[in-house]
This record gives structure tokens, C-alpha cells and sequence, in this order.
């Protein structure tokens, strides 16, 4: 335990976007998982990246019923990956009890570690394995807001809804997807005050029912944690400082938010009320 993880019991919160395969928890994941459970983290939404890491995420959260959850899908760096093969292992997996949503799953024409065409191809697939299985999007976006929304608003009478995971984006962004009737899913990304500010400045216009937290750790640590951390690495126990900040932002009671966006985060992903104790 920490410093900074002094909120115990305070809250009741899940943490939508948590990369708990990563090799960077290899060492102490129980000690996380744990931990977060102390600051009141009482359930997480572990993120697929490609297929292997799905799976991984799925036997995880085999580990820790009731407090892990996950989603199934393709990152937009590793679309290259994706072929006939890969969408019939995903389909398999969404099956499964514990996924919650297709993702993450979009476009990231910022570094291209995958072509334009193959992010296309790759987020298309996704979109029909959506719509075949019912369960929301865990929507990635960085330099195709508009490519991305043509696409989403192609289908959005067939799809159950998703979240915009991370959003960094402009006020007309924000716009764009709410229009969509998606949930906005918000990071330490507010608790930057260097290029955190315009975000900061806009979440008091995200609706209360569409907002939803999370801390994609291990990246994006709050930098304004005190005292500050030795380790730049992000951990899930850090969502109710970034929970405070959006409150902060909002002009919200802390704890009046948390359960806000706990139901929220219910009626997008269906957890039943009772896996939280
Ligand atoms: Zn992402």
C-alpha cells in the first residue's frame, strides 16, 4: 500500500478501463488487484487488445468472479492481426460470461502501426460481431473522429450502445458521440495541467448519465497525485482521485458522482447491483 491510496471504503466504483494483462503487473497483480479493492475499486473492466490477451483477461477474470470483467476485441495497432480466423476466436470468446463489450475496437490513424485500410476492414468485423452478439462497444479513437463516426452512425440502429474509452477529444468530438447516445469514458487525463485543461474544462457538458471512469493504467498516471509517486506506473487504485477531479470539474458531490456513474456503468455493461460488495 501507498500514500496515495488513502480513500478506503470512501467509494464504490469500477474501473472501466484497467490494462491488467500487461507484463508491467506480472510481478504483483493480486497485490493490485487488491489494493484497488481497499481504495474502494471494486470491480474492473479489464481491456482486450488482440486475441491472446482476450483470452488472458478472460482466465483473469475466471480468477476474481464478481470483481473482473472484460472486454473481447482488436486494437487498432494490432488490425493487421485480424483475419476470418481471428473473428471466429473472438466470437467464441464473446460468449463468455464475464465479456461485457466488443473492443476495444475503432481507429488510430495517429501512428498507423496498422494501415488505414486494415483498421477499416478490422473495425467493420468488430461492428458485426457487435451487433451478432449484443453487447456494447469499447470504442478507441486518436486522428479518425471522422471516419469513425460515419462508420458508428452506419450502424447505430443495430448496435447496444458503447463508450467512447479515454476521450481526449474537442467539444464538437464530445458532441459527435453523444449525439450517437454513447458514454464518455474519462481518464487522468483531467488531472494533466498541461494539455488536460480543455478536457477539464469541458466535462461539466457531459451528460451525468452518459459519464463513466477509469484509469487505464498502467498509462496516463493522474499527475497531480500527492504526494507524488516514485513509479510512473498507473494503477487502478488511483480512480477515486481521478473521480474527485471530475468532481471537481463538474462542480459535483464526490460521492453523489461515484453513483452516478456506477449506474451507469451498470445499465451500459448489465452488471446486476449485487456483485458489488
Ligand atoms: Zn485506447
Amino acid at each position: 500500500m501507498t500514500d496515495q491510496i488513502s480513500h478506503s471504503g470512501r467509494y464504490s466504483l469500477t474501473d472501466i478501463g484497467i490494462n491488467l494483462t500487461d507484463s508491467v503487473f506480472d510481478a504483483d497483480r493480486e497485490t493490485v488487484i487488491q489494493d484497488a479493492d481497499t481504495a474502494g475499486v471494486k470491480r474492473m473492466l479489464i481491456t482486450g487488445t488482440n486475441a491472446r490477451e482476450s483470452e488472458q483477461a478472460i482466465s483473469l477474470c475466471q480468477q476474481h468472479p464478481n470483481r473482473l470483467f472484460c472486454t473481447v476485441g482488436v486494437h487498432p495497432h494490432y488490425s493487421k492481426e485480424f483475419s476470418p480466423e481471428v473473428r471466429n476466436t473472438l466470437a467464441a470468446l464473446l460468449k463468455h460470461p464475464h465479456v461485457c463489450a466488443v473492443g476495444e475496437t475503432g481507429l488510430d490513424f495517429n501512428r498507423n502501426f496498422s494501415t488505414p485500410e486494415q483498421q477499416i476492414w478490422a473495425f467493420e468485423q468488430q461492428l458485426e460481431l457487435a451487433s451478432e452478439s449484443g453487447l456494447p462497444l469499447f470504442l478507441h479513437e486518436r486522428d479518425a473522429h471522422m471516419q469513425q463516426i460515419k462508420m458508428l452512425r452506419y450502424v447505430k440502429d443495430e448496435i447496444s450502445g458503447g463508450v467512447a474509452h479515454c476521450f481526449t477529444g474537442s467539444r464538437e468530438e464530445l458532441y459527435n458521440y453523444l449525439d450517437l447516445d454513447l458514454y464518455i469514458g474519462i481518464t487522468g487525463w483531467i488531472c494533466d495541467e498541461r494539455r488536460g485543461v480543455e478536457l477539464f474544462n469541458l466535462l461539466k457538458e457531459i451528460p451525468a448519465n452518459r459519464l463513466l471512469l477509469e484509469t487505464d493504467a498502467p498509462y496516463l498516471i493522474p499527475r497531480n497525485l500527492k504526494p507524488k509517486t516514485k513509479s510512473r506506473r498507473n494503477l487502478p487504485a488511483y480512480l477515486p482521485h481521478i473521480l474527485e477531479q471530475a468532481a471537481l470539474a463538474r462542480n459535483d458531490d464526490p460521492q453523489e458522482l461515484a453513483q452516478q456513474t456506477e449506474a451507469n456503468c451498470q445499465r451500459l455493461f448489465r452488471f446486476s447491483q449485487a456483485t458489488l460488495n
